[in-house]
């Protein structure tokens, strides 16, 4: 599967990062999911290979502006362009609201069948090949992760539990493979469970919205291959800067994976105050947020940029592709 970043920083967008926004696709068929849609996120797309016609899912963490400003737009430019697929939005139900009232001022038509889904914990449904199921998490409105799992895995089947058992090879054991029960003349039935198991387990990954309390994410993270996560700040300027806004820095997220024995993490939603190059003295440098994760984390850890790609593996192994 992959993982494209759209937008990472944090509040505002910078000349080099816009806001919020990732895209996550499966390696089998176009469909492919949206998490967050800060403003702009459709002028990032343009210069991807992903197309707005083939998104299935729209998932948003929260309200805050730049982690959703982008969604009308975006449905906007998706009925100009003829869409007729259904499309899928999750999130708090404030979402809804935003984009009820922009519709209503702005006149926009929209033809194609949208559905909400308010999130909650008990969501469970299946999009762009991924299950998909939400966890709450803490900042100044309501926020939640969301947990992706793998499904569609292959079933390898117990030919020698089918043969000792005397069942001929046959079209019968194709069906089974995928998935069928099947009747036998006798009347006896064959369970498709019993002669079949996956041929490998599903990637899980997660992806959390703006949150001070990445332990919050425990359940979520049990047998993910990736976190990804911000971390606004490192841990000596959210001292600084205070709780108040909500945010994690580098060190607590470094620590979470740590703890989680989680083999992949992925920092993104970075403070504006943070340059790619630090070039005047008391200036920030991405290299510092770097650092502090990796004093605590000693998996393979990454920081987002924009338009970054990233394949996990089916062994679950994560590579940065080549821009
Ligand atoms: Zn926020």
């Amino acid at each position: 599967m992959q993982i494209t970043f759209l937008g990472t920083s944090s509040g505002a967008p910078s000349r080099q990062r816009n806001v919020s926004a990732t895209a996550v696709s499966p390696e089998r068929g176009r469909r492919w999911l949206l998490v967050d849609c800060g403003e702009a996120t459709q002028h990032q797309l343009l210069r991807t290979a992903l197309s707005p016609q083939q998104l299935a899912a729209v998932l948003i963490t929260h309200i805050h502006g730049d982690h959703c400003y982008g969604l009308p737009g975006l449905l906007a430019s998706c009925q100009l362009n003829g869409r007729t697929e259904p499309l899928t939005l999750i999130g708090p139900p404030a979402v809804w609201d935003y984009l009820q009232a922009v519709i209503r001022f702005t006149e926009l038509q929209i033809s194609y069948p949208l559905e909400f889904i308010a999130v909650s914990d008990e969501l469970a449904l299946t999009r762009a090949g991924f299950a998909i199921s939400a966890h709450p998490l803490s900042h100044r409105v309501p926020s939640w992760g969301y947990r992706l799992q793998e499904t569609g895995i292959q079933n390898r089947l117990d030919v020698a539990r089918l043969r000792a058992e005397g069942i001929p090879a046959g079209p019968l054991y194709a069906r089974l493979q995928r998935g069928e029960d099947c009747p036998l003349a006798d009347g006896q039935v064959l369970k498709s469970r019993c002669y079949t198991e996956p041929s490998r387990r599903p990637r899980i990954l997660v992806i959390g919205g703006d949150n001070d309390r990445p332990e919050l994410l425990t359940a979520a993270c049990h047998g993910a291959d990736l976190l990804i996560h911000e971390a606004t700040y490192t841990e000596d300027v959210l001292a600084q800067v205070g709780p108040e806004p909500q945010h994690s820095c580098a060190a607590q997220v470094a620590r979470f994976a740590q703890t989680q024995g989680l083999n992949n993490l992925i920092l993104t939603h970075f403070s504006p105050r943070y340059r790619a190059q630090a070039r005047k003295p008391r200036e920030r440098s991405m290299a510092e947020l770097e650092a502090e994760a990796r004093q605590h984390y000693g998996g393979q850890l990454y920081l987002a940029q924009d338009f970054d790609c990233y394949q996990l593996t089916p062994q679950g192994e994560l590579v940065r592709q080549q821009r």
